[in-house]
């Protein structure tokens, strides 16, 4: 089974920012409202996740190190209308086997334990100290998968993938307070926020404080589709183009259909709309949209195409033509 999990690990763990990605997701799904993520040489030496959700229990605790132990999708039918961020039950199993791996963790009116794995190998669960909520923390990441460790690259260059990765996760979920250090010095604090104002206020913090002065606020819903949050107007700023984020239902995408949709409404409205900035949520129903098409799950599939593309479409075009009247 380590070979396994170390092939599978291959698929889901790229590099260090893949790890705090399925660790904060773990922490989202597990219902923390702060998350802190500590990085060492670029997470080459050190990721540390902890939450305050609501943890796991000590008999779960070999189990969610195990290969296809989810806790979360109780039937073929679950697997139709995924809510959580994680539903394969790989990752823990994966990047614990190819680093030194620690679980602690304490469920609600329970005591804390903690495991450790080394290289696929568990060691039982022990007494430890935590408060509610649960630490992971993975030591020497492919240490013993030495292909795999050559890829990694500059500290600077490891640890920019991680921020960028914890941008897109402040932004998907803005009243969760996240913070990220690096090598012991605090870089980002993003306090929780608790309005639409202080919703926005997190959106220039991420994007530049540039942002929330050259945007519209969009929020439309219409046949079982929510559209919300911020669209920026075009500028000669190449940066902006990075800042484009679209959320669906909290998961970040990249998809065709929804580009297609913001790219045609820009260029209609405004010619060009390449270098324009935005921050979308779209929400609808689960059974609408399918994310089990890859590992990585930046991709859907939508079951209505049509419908959703027009949709997006319509609704920011309408938005952004008012800018110009
Ligand atoms: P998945 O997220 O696909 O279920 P993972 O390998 O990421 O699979 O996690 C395995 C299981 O471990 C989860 O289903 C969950 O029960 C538990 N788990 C992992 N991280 C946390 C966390 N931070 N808080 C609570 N439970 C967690
Ligand atoms: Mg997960």
């Amino acid at each position: 089974p380590e070979l396994i999990n170390q092939i599978a690990a291959g698929e889901v763990i790229e590099r260090p920012s893949s790890v705090v990605k399925e660790l904060v997701e773990n922490s989202l799904d597990a219902g923390a409202s702060r998350i802190e993520v500590d990085i060492e040489a670029g997470g080459a030496r050190l990721i540390r996740v902890r939450d305050d959700g609501g943890g796991i229990h000590v008999d779960e605790l070999p189990l969610a190190v195990a290969s296809h132990a989810t806790s979360k999708i109780g039937s073929f039918d679950d697997l139709e209308r995924v809510a959580s961020m994680g539903f394969r039950g790989e990752a823990l199993a994966s990047v614990s086997s190819v680093s030194r791996f620690a679980l602690t963790s304490r469920a609600r009116d329970q005591d804390a334990f903690r495991i450790e794995v080394d290289g696929g190998k568990l060691q039982g669960a022990r007494p430890a100290q935590h408060p509610p909520g649960t630490s992971v923390e993975v030591r020497d990441l492919f240490y013993n998968v030495p292909a795999r460790r050559k890829f990694m690259r500059a500290e600077r260059t490891e640890f920019a993938h991680i921020d960028d990765l914890l941008k897109s996760l402040a932004l998907a979920r803005g009243t969760v307070e996240f913070r990220l250090s690096h090598n012991g010095k605090p870089v980002r604090i993003w306090k929780a926020a608790r309005d639409e104002q202080a919703a926005l206020h997190r959106v220039a913090e991420v994007l530049g404080e540039e942002f929330p002065a050259h945007s519209l606020r969009i929020d439309y819903a219409m046949a079982g589709l929510h559209l919300s949050g911020w669209v920026g107007l075009p500028t000669a700023s190449r940066a902006q183009a990075d800042s484009q984020y679209f959320y669906v239902n909290g998961r970040l995408v990249r998809d065709r259909i929804v580009a297609h949709a913001v790219r045609q409404a820009y260029a209609d409205v405004l010619f060009h709309g390449r270098h324009a900035a935005f921050v979308l949520y779209l929400e609808l129903d689960p059974a609408g949209v399918d994310v089990n098409v890859h590992p990585a799950k930046q991709e859907v599939r939508f079951r209505e195409q049509r419908l959703v593309h027009d949709f997006l479409f319509r609704t920011l075009h309408e938005a952004l033509a008012q800018t110009r009247a």
